[in-house]
């Protein structure tokens, strides 16, 4: 049966969808995801629910209780749908603490003292009270570092001032292509003898804000202190170091780890009418970088899957098979929150899972993983949204926190937006909910709820 539907599908894309091929599958369901667009498009609700999460909750580092208002409020949230079952998975989480606010100035023989603004990165270190000093190094590479040597670099403070290459379509080239001295940084200046770093924030925006993000150490190298500076703030830096290269730096900063606490993952489900045990997964993290409201990173990607659940109720839409709801806690740091649920949910069924981390921004379309014949079928799926100007149906990553699942079985699809302003925003204090756009962000959720209509009627 299953078959037969998928192939009057396809036969009805070889003459076009809503064309005059009349009463028939294809038509019927491109009907169905008018009306999920239309719905989403005239309610203002999960637009309140991220006001709510940003203006009343804020930041949600995890570990904090910030993230565990978070975690009540959307336990909270979904109780209050009449769904099938709501419930939390436990499990223990770092608690990094960021502290007082980061201090940090630069002093030149020409031009004198400037403060600049700064952030601890995720994890690191404390400096301690009376913070670290010492004469600024700046490399563009960990090459450079390395022929450097530890004769140049013991003592010092390395800087970091790769900036994001402009040139790619997507911004996350420009950020994948620089957040390695983020990453790294503290761990490669620690092996010549560096007492702290400082990172060029990884974005392609020139702003001053300096955005945060995890960061690692190694076990067998000393864990130095490691700050993000804002994009102007780098290149004020480098121009100071040009005109004193004896230039030095201090920065304090009094974050610190410590134990362990409990954290949860918030789970929603509408059961399935058919195959109840089968699970279409839609989710994103409830846990943010401090610094902001995690607007776009990723409370956009909570609401959203909220709103699926509401859409499929408020249309009548009764799943075949169990759609579930999940909010991931600590994609941030550990990803405790995906690796806890794949291991949790190792015995039941996936379908397909999607995660909208991309931010609440228009969306293009999705990219997925997967076996060929569920590939091949996402693809047919995409005729039903070119209507919408959502036509990216491609290869490529699911989410971060659907990733533990990757040997599940299930489609890995991750929602694709327009990544243009993603990085104005992301790890930052100017990510808040006025950057976030009500229709732009629920043409992605209807996009997602289009979308496990389809997977649901027609599997994968
Ligand atoms: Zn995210």
């Amino acid at each position: 049966m299953k078959y037969v539907l998928f192939i009057a599908v396809t036969i009805v894309f070889l003459f076009g969808v809503g064309g005059k091929a009349g009463a028939n599958v294809g038509s019927e369901d491109s009907l169905v995801i008018r009306n999920i667009f239309s719905e989403a498009l005239v309610s203002f609700e999960s637009y309140e629910n991220l006001r709510y999460l940003c203006k009343n909750i804020g930041g949600r580092l995890t570990g904090s209780e910030s993230a565990e208002n978070a975690v009540d409020w959307v336990f909270k949230i979904l109780g209050e749908m009449n769904l099938n079952r709501v419930y939390k998975q436990e499990f223990p989480v770092r608690n990094w603490i960021r502290g007082d606010k980061e201090y940090a100035y630069a002093e030149s023989r020409i031009s004198g003292k400037k403060e600049f603004n700064v952030c601890a990165l995720g994890v690191s270190e404390g400096t301690g009270d009376k913070g670290v000093m010492g004469r600024i190094i700046e490399v563009k590479s960990f090459d450079e570092l390395k022929k450097l040597g530890r004769e140049n670099i013991e003592g010092k403070i390395v800087f970091f001032n790769r900036a994001a290459d402009q040139t790619g379509i997507s911004t996350y080239n420009g950020y994948g292509g620089s957040v390695d001295q983020r990453v790294r940084g503290a761990i490669e200046a620690a092996r010549y003898g560096a007492v702290g770093v400082v990172v060029r924030s990884a974005t392609v925006s020139l702003d001053n804000f300096p955005h945060t993000g995890i960061m690692r150490y190694n076990d067998s190298i000393p864990r130095i202190p490691a700050i993000g500076i804002s994009t102007m703030g780098a290149d004020e830096l480098s121009r100071m170091r040009t005109e004193d290269e004896e230039l030095t730096f201090y920065f304090r900063t009094t974050c610190s780890q410590n134990p362990d606490v409990i954290s949860h993952n918030v789970i929603g489900e509408i059961r399935g009418t058919e195959k109840p045990e089968e699970v279409i997964l839609v989710g994103g993290h409830l846990d943010s970088w401090d610094l902001g409201e995690g607007a776009h990173d990723d409370g956009a990607g909570i609401v959203q899957s909220i709103e699926v659940l509401r859409l499929f109720q408020k249309l009548g839409i009764r799943p075949r098979h169990t759609l579930r709801m999940v909010a991931f806690m600590d994609e941030e740091i550990d990803q405790k929150g995906g690796r806890y649920y794949a291991e949790a949910t190792k015995n039941e069924k996936h379908i397909a899972a999607i995660e909208s981390d991309g931010g609440g921004f228009i969306p293009h379309g999705f990219s997925f993983s997967g076996t060929r014949e569920q590939t091949e079928k996402l693809r047919i799926f995409k005729e039903f949204f070119t209507p919408y100007l959502i036509h990216y149906f491609e290869k490529g990553g699911g989410g971060v926190d659907i990733s533990f699942l990757r040997n599940s079985g299930a489609a890995l699809i991750g929602l694709v937006v327009d990544s243009q302003r993603y990085f104005d925003h992301h790890h930052s204090a100017n990510d808040v909910f006025e950057s976030v756009n009500r229709r732009e962000m629920q043409m992605g959720a209807a996009a997602i709820a289009g979308l496990v209509y389809l997977i649901d009627k027609y599997e994968l």
